[in-house]
């Protein structure tokens, strides 16, 4: 979450996400010494308690696919390389974890449920979907609560919690913080099987790159106060050196003695050169940062119903599962098994997938 070193294809534009920054923020906070080593390419040193779980000292890390084919002993990492999965459950650890149950009753499949599914999602060229079945499981909804340290010429700090959907490995907006006060209960009163989750590492990339959009949000008041400030401070920096120039130039002006021209000719640049630094200084101080840790993670463990629909398209018939939360007492929609984003539109393909019109353009 520092400043961006480069760019290049693992650093997610969309989100703001950058794997470098991940990674390299973990190593330093775990103690390591990181030193960039060319582009996109990174020398580490590991602390002792880590050269065990890496198998070796030090580290030659590499961002980009060519640079790691032209740097003999480097590592090329992106994602789902081993390294980032060991780097996302050594960062998990930092965390504490809770599993909390709801606390309310088993969901019972709603009314006029199809009519619900077609209200909120388009089969695009699919009959009307046909219930094949539908179920009671168990879901979890992952809180991730991140501490955020914004610094600037003031430090505040906050916890932003992001909740994640574990079978849809997507943000759960629905989730808000009132819901929590419905999952109570340390062991479950229910019974329900288990829904499929995806791991833990997945959803909590997905957590981090939403993090990054939340902690762009609530950085804002504090930059435009910044920006105010140092607009400020830079206007009294320039006049104060516009007035100290303004009488040195009178005075270069004046003199028709070659050893004091000389003298503050010097006299003048050294002015400006300091002028430059206190323009930097006081850019400096006004940028914010923003360090952020995971401080605790809760699984929300909460009974949903699943729901199969069966969908004809042309001669074919297509397959869809959906999930019906109680909590938002909707279908909540589905992610497109390519690019992994929420959608209310699924499209057939000629290859039997359903798609989101997105991956279609
Ligand atoms: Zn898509």
């Amino acid at each position: 979450m520092n400043n961006q070193i480069y760019n290049n294809q693992v650093h997610d534009t969309r989100t703001g996400f950058s794997l470098p920054d991940f990674i390299t923020t973990y190593l330093n906070r775990a103690g390591a010494v990181v030193e960039p080593a060319g582009y996109g390419l990174f020398q580490v040193l590991l602390p002792e308690e880590l050269v065990p779980v890496f198998g070796r000292e030090e580290l030659l890390l590499a961002f980009d696919y060519e640079v790691a084919g032209e740097t003999p002993g480097s590592t090329f990492v992106s994602h789902g390389s081993p390294l980032l999965d060991t780097v996302v459950r050594l960062a998990l650890d930092y965390g504490r974890q809770t599993a909390l149950y709801w606390s309310g009753k088993l969901p019972a499949t709603p009314r006029s449920l199809e009519e619900r599914i077609s209200a909120r999602i388009e089969f695009r060229h699919c009959r009307p979907p046909r219930i094949e079945a539908s179920w009671v499981a168990e879901n979890i909804y992952y809180g991730f609560y991140f501490r955020c340290v914004f610094r600037s010429f003031e430090k505040t700090e906050a916890v932003i919690p992001v909740f994640i959907d574990g079978c849809r490995s997507l943000p759960a907006p629905a989730f808000t913080r009132e819901a929590e006060s419905l999952f109570l209960l340390e062991e479950p009163e229910y019974q329900a099987s288990p829904a499929p989750i995806r791991p833990l590492a997945d959803l909590y990339l997905v957590a981090r790159q939403e993090l990054g959009k939340l902690v762009q949000q609530q950085a804002r008041p504090l930059q435009q106060t910044a920006l105010r400030l140092q607009e400020r401070e830079l206007a009294k920096v320039r006049s104060y050196f516009a007035e100290t120039e303004a009488e040195i130039r009178q005075k270069l002006a004046a003199s028709s003695d070659p050893d004091k021209k000389a003298r503050l000719k010097q006299q003048l640049a050294a002015t400006q050169a300091d002028q430059e630094r206190r323009i930097k200084d006081t850019r400096a101080r006004y940028q914010v940062e923003v360090d952020t840790r995971l401080d605790h993670l809760v699984a929300y463990h909460l009974p949903c119903v699943f729901v199969r629909l069966n969908l004809q398209h042309k001669t074919f018939n297509l397959a869809q599962t959906l999930i019906y939360n109680p909590l938002q007492g909707d279908i909540e929609l589905p992610a497109c098994p390519r690019c992994g984003r929420a959608s209310n539109c699924l499209v057939p393909t000629a290859a039997g997938q359903l798609l989101c019109p997105e991956c279609l353009k």
